[in-house]
């Protein structure tokens, strides 16, 4: 290993809890005693709530949502006005602000779905406009330009919260509950999904994760957090106008989770007090005070691109030893009971790209259990057919049954819950993941009791493939042969009745490849049916019960290895091209 690779038995130390918690505590000593102050601090644990909330949609879901500020601003509209008609009872008001930013988040939810991620960020914004709008005119119920005054103080189980250090407790209250909150979707398997979704989308779906549904229930998460923080806004000011609804808040949002960190707790905390009173400490320079914010920001932007927390970590001499893993779970490799009859029938399969036909009617049957090799030249269409398979491509004609069943308008994520897996020819590199993490991040669960059984199942997968003393290393300290067998321990994570490996053994080493296709041997020998594009013949023709040859789209020969390879329109067609 080079001298400069990290150690992969050393982390980086964590500090941004201890970080965060010296920063508040200061802060709240010199505030103390001065209600302009003290209420600055309870601003900034909003603000800090309303980023954390935030987080979720742009950090963890990789979404670029608008919204938050409007989530804000309804959840203070909410607030204000069942204090002023009916109780300032928190317990009312920040449940009842939360449900209303939820489902407004829920509303324009669907262009999640059908939009692309540019335009899901023009919804988001344009259903914050609306809001804005609605703030202003509808004056009957919102007071109009005016806003909502008059709001009595908080109470909180009856008893009454004073401005000033009462809110300002109960602002950073407010966030701590939700950093305890949101730790169930920020931790565990679930989390690493995440992950996965937004590096590796392609793998993602193809192991079963429902991508749009996760990013549903983050956005309306966000939102409803950001709701709760809104609530808490009327009783800072005694009043709310539509000035909570602009896009100001947004901004600060935006930038407190860009500048602190886009899934760190302790950024927020550390960039909401910032940017909260950075303005009062410029104060003193006037007119530059706006060219000495931008400056400071883009200096984070340049310097600390994932922000200050992580920047200051990875600076720090200090490391830790990266926990022991935990032992692998034995017996995790048994995979599904065997079928009875055809597993996957593929009928008269045809895909165009334009001009080109990269399959022009093909036609197999696989049984359980078995391995079916596919070779061709470059371009005959091998990895399309997988992706029909797969999902990631629909066919143009054709029809494919899978234990039965007509697969053929099923989603990925569907396919791969329905028992069908695949490698990539690229493997998936997640920057940030271990190779166990990237493997466990197929599995289902909230939690670390969650996280501990994936990784415990993803060890053992590793180690069925010879690769478990590689586990906490980072993906992108493999060569590109071990990613591609880390890639193939994510698909047999989903413990599937059909893989589909492209090019498993490219970039091995021949002791590697002979130990992979005893691994894929044991696979099909308890029930697991493989389909291997491969190019090395010599790899193929001691593991397949039957070999197929492409070439241009079509099946120009199928059956028993040896036979394939000899015969003279297999040879002339990819034999002859390879020596020339
Ligand atoms: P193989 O895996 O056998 O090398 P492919 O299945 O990747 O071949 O490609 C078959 C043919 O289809 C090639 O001519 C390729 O250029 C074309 N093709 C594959 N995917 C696409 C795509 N997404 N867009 C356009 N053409 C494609
Ligand atoms: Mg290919």
């Amino acid at each position: 290993m080079p001298a400069s690779a990290p150690d992969p038995h050393r982390a980086r130390l964590r500090i941004g809890a201890p970080l965060a918690a010296l920063a508040l505590a200061l802060g709240f000593l010199l505030a103390l005693g001065d209600d302009y102050a003290l209420r600055l601090l309870a601003l900034s644990g909003l603000v800090a709530t309303t980023a954390l909330g935030y987080q979720l949609v742009f950090g963890h879901a990789g979404a670029i949502s608008l919204f938050q500020g409007a989530a804000f601003g309804l959840g203070a509209y909410a607030s204000a006005l069942i204090a002023r008609a009916l109780t300032s009872e928190l317990l009312l008001t920040i449940p009842a602000a939360m449900l209303t930013a939820g489902f407004a988040a829920l509303l324009i939810a669907p262009a999640l779905r059908r939009l692309g991620a540019h335009a899901f960020a023009l919804a988001t914004l344009a259903g914050a406009e609306i809001l804005r709008l609605v703030a202003v005119n509808w004056e009957s119920v919102t007071g109009g330009a005016n806003g909502v005054a008059g709001i009595p103080p908080a109470t909180l189980v009856g008893v009454e919260l004073p401005r000033g250090l009462a809110l300002a407790l109960l602002a950073w209250g407010l966030f701590a509950l939700a950093v305890f909150g949101v730790r169930w979707f920020t931790r565990g398997p679930f989390a690493l999904g995440l992950a996965l979704m937004r590096e590796a989308p392609l793998a993602a779906e193809a192991s079963g994760i429902d991508a749009p549904r996760r990013r549903l229930a983050l956005f309306v998460l966000s939102a409803a957090i950001g709701g709760a923080a809104g609530a808490l806004h009327p009783f800072t000011l005694g009043t709310v106008s539509p000035e909570v609804m602009e896009i100001g808040l947004l901004i600060t949002a935006l930038v407190v989770t860009v500048i602190g960190g886009s899934r760190r707790p302790a950024g927020a905390v550390l960039a909401a007090l910032l940017i909260v009173h950075l303005p009062e400490w410029l104060r003193g320079f006037e007119e530059f005070y706006l060219i000495l914010f931008g400056a400071l920001l883009l200096a984070t932007v340049l310097f600390a691109p994932e922000g200050l927390v992580d920047a200051l970590e990875e600076r720090l001499p200090f490391r830790r030893r990266v926990p022991a893993l935990p032992a692998a779970t034995q017996a995790t490799v048994a995979l599904q009971p065997a079928d009875r009859g055809p597993l996957l029938e593929i009928e008269g399969i045809e895909k165009r790209f334009g001009g080109v036909t990269a399959l022009a009617g093909v036609t197999l049957a696989l049984a359980p259990g078995e391995i079916l090799g596919i070779i061709g030249p470059n371009g005959s269409g091998k990895t399309t057919l997988l992706n029909i398979v797969g999902g990631q491509a629909r066919a143009d004609a054709g029809s494919l049954r899978f234990l039965g069943r007509d697969i053929s308008r099923l989603p990925p994520h569907r396919r791969a819950q329905a028992g069908i897996a695949r490698s990539f020819q690229t493997p998936p590199v997640v920057p940030g993941l271990s190779a166990l993490d990237s493997v466990a991040a197929v599995a289902p669960g909230f939690g670390t009791q969650a996280l501990q059984e994936a990784r415990s199942r993803g060890l053992a997968l590793l180690e069925f493939l010879d690769l478990a003393a590689r586990a906490q290393e980072p993906m992108t300290a493999l060569s590109p042969g071990q990613a591609r067998l880390v890639d193939l321990a994510r698909a047999l994570m989903l413990r599937p009745r059909l893989l589909l490996l492209d090019e498993p053994a490219a970039g091995l080493a021949d002791a590697e490849r002979a130990e992979l296709g005893t691994a894929l041997r044991r696979l099909a020998d308890q029930g697991t049916a493989l389909i291997v594009v491969e190019h090395d013949v010599e790899f193929l023709i001691p593991l397949a019960d039957r070999l197929a040859c492409l070439e241009a789209g079509r099946l120009i020969a199928l059956g028993p290895p040896a036979a394939v390879r000899g015969n003279p329109a297999v040879q002339a067609a990819y034999f002859g091209a390879a020596a020339a």
